[in-house]
C-alpha cells in the first residue's frame, strides 16, 4: 500500500493562492451527514432556516399574484466517516446521523481538532517562519478559539494540571509533525477544503480535505493529518476508503485524479502514501453506491440492528444499545425522510431480527461486495483513529 511518489518532491510544490471562496469549511459540520436543502430546478441551495422566512416574520405578499410554494426537499449527503459508521454498525449510524443524538466530547478528539487548527494556520506564516516554536505558540490562541466555539470543551478536564498536560501533548504532536514534513518547503494550494460531488441517483459525497498540494506539472497530492497512530496491518481499509473518497470527489469535480494520497500519522510518526489508479476510482464508485444502497434498504426496512464488535467500547450509545441490555429510542418522526430521503415502511410491517452476540469478527451483512484489496470493510480500531477533522465531514 505504501507508495513513495518521488516525482512530487516537496520542493517542487508551487505557491498558489488559496481559493477562499471554495473553502468555507466553517459553514459545514464535517462530522455531520448533513442535509442540504435545495431548490428544485438546480437553483443554488438555500439554508433551511431561510425558507419561509417571510411567513415566519409575519410578512404577507401584497401582490395579488400568489407565489408558488417553495418545495422543500433534502439532498442526502454521505461523508467517509459516516459511511464507516454504517459499515461498523447500522444502529450507531442511525443514532448519530438520523436521530442526531449528542455525544460527549473526548480529550483525544478535541486534541485532534486543536492540532488540525494549528497546522492549518501554520501556513499563514511565511516560509522560513514555520517552526516548531511558532506552532507551539499558536496552541493557546487556537485553544481559546475552540473554547469560544464549543464551550463544552471546558468540561473535559478535572483540573488545570490536567488541561496543561493535555495542551502539552498537543505540542508534542506538533513537534512530531516537523519530523515528518518541512512546512517551509510547501505552499499548499488548499487547506481545510470542503469537497463535494453529487452522485447521480445517489447521495452528495462530502468531505473536508486537510491539505491539497499541486506540483508545477499539475500533479495533485491530497494530505490528511491524523493525530492517532497508523493502522495495524489489515486495518488500513478505513483510512484508504477516506482517501479514495477524496480522490474520487476531486477527480469528478476538477477532472484530475490526484497522483498521491498521503496520510500523516502524528501519533506514531508515520506517513502512509498511496497512488490511486483510474481503475480504483471505478471500484470506489461501485463500493460507495453499494454502501448507500445498504443505507437506503436499512432505512426503508427500519431494521437498524446493532452490530456489536470490539469497537463498541468506544461507542457513546452503549447504554442505549439493545446488544448491551439497553433500549434504543424510537426514530424521531420524519427524520429518516428528512436526512436520507427514504420513506420507511410502516412500523408494524417491520420485523427486526435479534441483535447478534458481541463478536470481534462480525462482518457487515448489508453491504454488497466490491472488496477492498487493501483489507476488509471493517473500520480501523479507535487506537488508530483519534483524528481531527478529516473525514470527519464530511
Ligand atoms: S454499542 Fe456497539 S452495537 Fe451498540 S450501537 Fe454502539 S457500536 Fe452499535
Amino acid at each position: 500500500m505504501t507508495t513513495d511518489l518521488t516525482e512530487l518532491d516537496a520542493a517542487e510544490i508551487e505557491a498558489v493562492e488559496i481559493n477562499a471562496a471554495e473553502i468555507d469549511a466553517a459553514a459545514i459540520d464535517p462530522a455531520d451527514l448533513a442535509v442540504q436543502p435545495a431548490v428544485p430546478g438546480g437553483a443554488p441551495a438555500v439554508p433551511a432556516e431561510t425558507v419561509g422566512d417571510a411567513e415566519t416574520a409575519g410578512i404577507v405578499p401584497t401582490d395579488t399574484e400568489v407565489p408558488a410554494p417553495v418545495e422543500r426537499r433534502s439532498v442526502p449527503g454521505l461523508s467517509p466517516s459516516r459511511a464507516n459508521d454504517f459499515l461498523q454498525c447500522p444502529l450507531l449510524f442511525r443514532l448519530r446521523v438520523v436521530d442526531k443524538l449528542p455525544e460527549p466530547a473526548s480529550p483525544a478528539a478535541a486534541r485532534g481538532t486543536l492540532v488540525h487548527a494549528v497546522l492549518e494556520r501554520l501556513y499563514d506564516l511565511p516560509a522560513g517562519e514555520r517552526t516548531p516554536a511558532a506552532a507551539r505558540a499558536m496552541v493557546d490562541g487556537q485553544w481559546a478559539a475552540l473554547l469560544e466555539e464549543s464551550p463544552a470543551y471546558r468540561e473535559l478536564f478535572a483540573s488545570d494540571d490536567e488541561r496543561t498536560e493535555w495542551l502539552a501533548s498537543a505540542g508534542t504532536l506538533l513537534d512530531t509533525y516537523f519530523t515528518l514534513e518541512d512546512p517551509n518547503r510547501l505552499e499548499p494550494r488548499e487547506r481545510e477544503l470542503m469537497v463535494r460531488t453529487q452522485l447521480e441517483d445517489g447521495p452528495q459525497l462530502r468531505g473536508i480535505v486537510d491539505r491539497i498540494d499541486v506540483a508545477p506539472n499539475g500533479m495533485v497530492r491530497v494530505v490528511d493529518y491524523k493525530t492517532g497512530r497508523s493502522p495495524r496491518p489489515g486495518y488500513e481499509s478505513s483510512a484508504l476508503f477516506q482517501m479514495r473518497f477524496y480522490a474520487y470527489v476531486i477527480q469528478r469535480e476538477r477532472g484530475v485524479l490526484p497522483a498521491l494520497l498521503q496520510l500523516v500519522y502524528l501519533g506514531d510518526q508515520q506517513i502512509v502514501r498511496h497512488a490511486p489508479s483510474e481503475a480504483e476510482m471505478v471500484t470506489f464508485e461501485q463500493r460507495v453506491r453499494s454502501i448507500w444502497s445498504g443505507i437506503e434498504d436499512t432505512a426503508r426496512s427500519g431494521d437498524w440492528r446493532p452490530r456489536p464488535s470490539k469497537l463498541c467500547g468506544w461507542c457513546s450509545f452503549k447504554d442505549r444499545c439493545p446488544a448491551f441490555g439497553g433500549t434504543a429510542p424510537e426514530v424521531p418522526e420524519g427524520a429518516v425522510e428528512l436526512v436520507l430521503g427514504v420513506v420507511p415502511a410502516p412500523r408494524d410491517s417491520v420485523t427486526t431480527a435479534p441483535a447478534p452476540a458481541p463478536s470481534a469478527t462480525t462482518a457487515p451483512s448489508v453491504v454488497a461486495g466490491t472488496p477492498d484489496s487493501a483489507g476488509s470493510d471493517l473500520p480501523a480500531p479507535p487506537a488508530a483513529d483519534a483524528t481531527g477533522t478529516a473525514g470527519l465531514l464530511v
